[in-house]
């Protein structure tokens, strides 16, 4: 992991031109297809990603069923043609399994679930292109997703993850960051209470360093924030327009 040949930073700068604390472009599209419950596509940076949300449903098989509340399931996978890596065989594999878990751990914290019980909700987060940050983004979109399936929740969590080249903290780690850096924490938080509902750490970081990249992760949240709100707000703003007219 550890290629001290690849110059990550430059005069501050990194490869693909940005300060050591600045997020890649970041576009969501509300409502993409139209069999879901609430859907989502976003574009970060190059990653491309659509998230899905079935559901409430009768939880099948039936042993997975809860009495009490309603079970996340969630299933994180990448695109055949997602990646230039070699990718091995097609479908879930450790990597997809665990992202699928986190990311179903975030949504646990924030749905209410006690009011659908026996019952489960599906999160389906599909990766047509990737370059590093796919849980986060994932994470990011099917926030929004959620938000329009309109499953009470109690908070919008976001996702985004910070780093560290050297001594240097980096926000939003690209690929090629991710691969050469020396330290990877991604980390998905609920912004009304500031919970941390995802922290995993790739390397090691002093306290320091981990609070520094902490920060930069609360702070780039708000413009993260914003941007989810606003692709909720799209589509009421389309049909205001429309009368307008
Ligand atoms: P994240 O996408 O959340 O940063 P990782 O740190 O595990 O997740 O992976 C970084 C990037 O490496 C991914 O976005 C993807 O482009 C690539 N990658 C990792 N594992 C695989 C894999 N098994 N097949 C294809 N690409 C992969």
């Amino acid at each position: 992991m550890k290629n001290k040949d690849i110059q990550l930073l430059n005069n501050g700068k990194r490869l693909d031109g940005r300060t050591a604390s600045e997020l890649r472009s970041i576009k969501i599209v509300p409502n993409v297809v139209k069999n879901a419950v609430g859907s989502a596509y976003i574009e970060w940076g190059n990653n491309k990603i659509i998230a899905a949300i079935h559901g409430p449903t009768e939880a099948l098989p039936r042993h997975t069923a809860n009495p009490d509340r309603a079970v996340i399931k969630c299933r994180y996978m990448m695109a055949p043609f997602s990646s230039v890596e070699e990718h091995g065989r097609v479908g879930m594999n450790r990597r997809a399994t665990e992202i699928s878990k986190v990311t179903a751990e975030v949504f646990e914290n924030v749905l209410l679930l006690d009011q659908f019980p026996g019952t489960e909700i599906s999160i389906y987060i599909e990766v047509l292109q990737s370059d590093g940050g796919t849980r986060a983004a994932g994470i990011t979109c099917a926030s929004v997703a959620m938000a329009l399936s309109g499953i009470p929740m109690r908070d919008l969590p976001y996702s985004v993850s910070a780093g560290k080249v050297g001594d240097q903290i980096i926000l939003d780690l690209n690929k090629i960051e991710d691969n050469y850096s020396d330290a990877d924490m991604p980390v998905a938080i609920l912004p009304r209470t500031g919970a941390v509902t995802l922290l995993q750490m790739d390397g090691s970081m002093t306290k320091e360093q981990y609070r520094e990249a902490m920060h930069l992760i609360v702070e780039s949240g708000k413009t993260i924030s914003k941007i989810q709100k606003e692709a909720l707000k799209a589509p009421y703003l389309e049909t205001e327009q429309r009368y307008k007219k």
